[in-house]
């Protein structure tokens, strides 16, 4: 009641970063929002070149809070971690996204395929496994259609446990992703212990990749030895047209970006989906 009339997002942020207080509010109706459908997933395009194709999406979750107007994730999922509520929340989110598999699928469209982010204490969650198929096999969809996407910092930790969920997703169809990668701490020949599929270069890379010489070598060594080990990767935040240029001269697969879209609804995704039929 006390933030009446200032709950515009630059206020809220602020306050947040300094209030407990505000925190401990928050968490209480982190508890309600899945109950209360307050949670949204926004979709961002991963595109393959040269025409600009759609290669597959990103499920970026946000929370339509009654107060405060939409929330980013970066200030809640620390949060739904502390609490233990991103395991509820994570359910929901790969239920939701296979709930729109399906829709996309019904009104006639190619399926894109949807990466979905996992934080750490859902990936080491032992039902892990068990809820995604479960979720799966109640929907229907099928486990190619589903990109999960993980830390280097999760594969640190317990690695054969984090072998045998690997390999288990693996075997069940379903793709890995390392985000943010070369922030951690792995190195590529340390990765092939692991089944995974596509390196998304950060984006605090490819920020700096037309001005910062180290950064535009980084880039293009991560480039290289991903393709030499046979995975895919994925450029984010790319946002200048210079940039995407440079990524396509290191050839880079696949780009994902401001420049091309923000995260955008599932209704606004739709316009980029292909109809076969059409075509
Ligand atoms: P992330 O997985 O690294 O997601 C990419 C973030 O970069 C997204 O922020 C996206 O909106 C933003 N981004 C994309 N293109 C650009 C660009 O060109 N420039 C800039 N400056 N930013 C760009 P968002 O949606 O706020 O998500 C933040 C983080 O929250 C994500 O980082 C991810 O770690 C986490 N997150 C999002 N959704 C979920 C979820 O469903 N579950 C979990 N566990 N974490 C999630
Ligand atoms: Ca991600
Ligand atoms: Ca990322
Ligand atoms: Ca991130």
């Amino acid at each position: 009641a006390k933030e009446n009339g200032r709950n515009n997002y630059q206020f809220f942020t602020d306050e947040l970063n300094k209030s407990a207080h505000e925190r401990h509010t928050l968490g209480l109706d982190l508890r309600y929002a899945l109950e209360r459908n307050e949670l949204v997933l926004h979709y961002q395009p991963i595109m393959d070149m040269p025409d600009h194709q759609l290669h597959s999406v990103e499920a970026l979750l946000r929370w339509r809070h009654p107060q405060h107007k939409l929330i980013a994730p970066d200030k809640f999922i620390n949060l739904a971690e502390e609490t233990g509520l991103i395991i509820p929340i994570g359910e929901w989110v790969v239920k939701t996204v296979c709930e729109q598999i399906n829709a996309w699928q019904a009104r006639g469209y190619r399926i894109p395929k949807v990466a979905i982010n996992l934080s750490a204490r859902q990936f080491r969650d032992k039902e892990l496994i068990n809820n995604i198929a479960r979720i799966l096999d109640e929907t229907g969809v099928a486990a190619h259609h589903i990109t999960l996407e993980i830390t280097e910092s999760m594969l640190i930790d317990n690695i054969e446990k984090v072998v045998e969920t690997l390999n288990c997703l693996n075997a069940m169809g379903i793709r890995i992703s390392i985000d943010d990668f070369g922030t951690g701490y792995s190195s590529l020949s340390y990765l092939k212990r692991f089944p995974i599929h596509t390196l998304k270069i950060d984006r605090t890379f490819v920020r700096d990749i037309v001005t910062d010489r180290s950064d535009h070598t980084i880039v293009a060594t991560i480039i290289a030895m991903a393709h030499s080990l046979e995975m895919d990767v994925i450029a984010e935040g790319i946002e200048t047209e210079e940039q995407l240029n440079l990524l396509r001269a290191q050839h880079c697969n696949h780009y994902q970006g401001y420049y091309f879209s923000k995260p955008v609804t599932a209704a606004e995704i739709e316009y980029m989906l292909i109809k076969p039929a059409s075509r």
